[in-house]
């Protein structure tokens, strides 16, 4: 097949799926397989695919398409993404990092000065923690999560990513929340689980039959973890440290009250480039009299 046959196939074949960026992934297991970057697909269309990567990653570009078309995530099928530029190997025991995280890690980094410590609750991939470490010098990071089998993709991700820096510490902990947390943080960063039960039905295969449910599920409400965390953050967090949150579209709101309540100040809502609510950030007030 020539380069734009074997591409219209997977666009083809995508397309009858109903995957809605069929173009996006067939040019993308394209990229990833073959080597064959857009550029070149368009300059180089009549080209024999055989000719150019061998027969093999024709092979395997067709496996990929087809496992595609059943609804099983692009990142599940290449086995990692890409998050903050930096390359997270992922699987079936992590949630896939999403494009909107990249915010909470860039309010975050405002808040993250050199040498700080840092707690990342629900680590999952280390996709937050990781990227904060690697943008910042000399920080102490801890990753916590309650699924040991996400805490092993982390801690590859770190040793992948981080290497061997010599100014980065970090340790992972399995932990139910703060269970198995001990000392105080400057920031407190946290992508939980935040999908209302009843909402998890509606959404789309690559997520609810991919993701791990326990990654997702926040309860009868959506809010189950945020209010667990908000309420036992004070006693892990410096005082004037900052807690940020993922929160889903409609959760604003909600989450802001429980951190009012629980003696947080500077309360901020940060939109994704949706235009949608997608992070909140606070501080633990210094005034110990209120
Ligand atoms: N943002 C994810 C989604 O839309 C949910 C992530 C989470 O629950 N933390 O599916």
């Amino acid at each position: 097949m020539t380069l734009d046959e074997i591409y219209a196939f997977g666009v083809n074949e995508l397309t009858r799926a109903g995957i809605k960026d069929a173009k996006i992934d067939a040019s993308i297991f394209l990229e990833e397989i073959c080597n064959i970057k857009k550029g070149y697909l368009l300059a180089h269309g009549n080209e024999e695919l055989n000719e150019t990567c061998g027969s093999s990653l024709e092979q395997r570009y067709i496996e990929a398409i087809k496992k595609r078309s059943e609804r099983i995530p692009l990142q599940h099928i290449l086995g990692y993404t890409s998050f903050m530029g930096l390359r997270f190997k992922v699987n079936e025991n992590v949630l896939i990092p999403r494009q909107d995280t990249e915010i909470l890690v860039e309010e975050a980094l405002k808040e993250v000065h050199d040498g700080m410590e840092i707690l990342d609750m629900c680590t999952g991939s280390g996709c937050i923690l990781i990227s904060l470490l690697k943008y910042t010098n000399g920080c102490i990071g801890v990753g916590a999560d309650i699924s040991e089998k996400a805490l092993e993709i982390a801690r590859e991700n770190s040793d992948a990513i981080l290497g061997e820096a010599m100014d980065i510490t970090y340790s992972y902990v399995n932990s139910d929340l703060f269970e198995n947390i001990d000392g105080k943080f400057d920031v407190i960063v946290s992508n939980p689980p935040y999908i209302a039960t009843n909402k998890i039905d509606s959404l789309e295969p690559e997520v609810k039959d991919y993701d791990p449910i326990g990654a997702l599920d926040g309860g009868e409400d959506g809010l189950y973890f945020y209010q667990k965390i908000i309420t036992e953050a004070p006693k892990y967090l410096k005082l004037g440290g900052s807690i940020l949150f993922e929160i889903g579209y409609d959760e604003k709101d909600a989450v802001s009250k429980l951190l009012e309540e629980n003696g947080f100040t500077d309360i901020e809502v940060i939109k994704d480039y949706a235009g949608l609510d997608r992070v909140v950030k606070a501080r633990r007030k210094i005034c110990l009299t209120n």
